[in-house]
């Protein structure tokens, strides 16, 4: 569980599950090498999450992780419109 204080002043908090806040991405190579014929497709995807992002439900904006438990983001992106 963590907090983010947002750009726009939000604090977000992942601590509740599920939430609308953190979203997990994982590359095409990754969803390929997972079978799928898995009876529980969800704990093959649990170690192989490449990206986790959070979403500011305020401003939209999405802050990206590289790493579990990062505490700096890589890459911030604010919606044009
Ligand atoms: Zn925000």
């Amino acid at each position: 569980m963590a907090h983010l204080i947002c750009r726009c002043g939000n604090d977000m908090w992942n601590g509740k599950s599920p939430n609308d806040i953190e979203f997990w991405v994982y590359s095409d190579k990754t969803m390929d090498s997972l079978s799928f014929e898995d009876s529980i497709p969800f704990l093959s995807l649990c170690n192989k999450d490449d990206y986790n992002v959070w979403r500011c439900p305020e401003c939209g904006r999405l802050y990206v992780f590289d790493e579990k438990g990062c505490v700096k983001s890589k890459y911030v992106y604010k919606p044009e419109e």
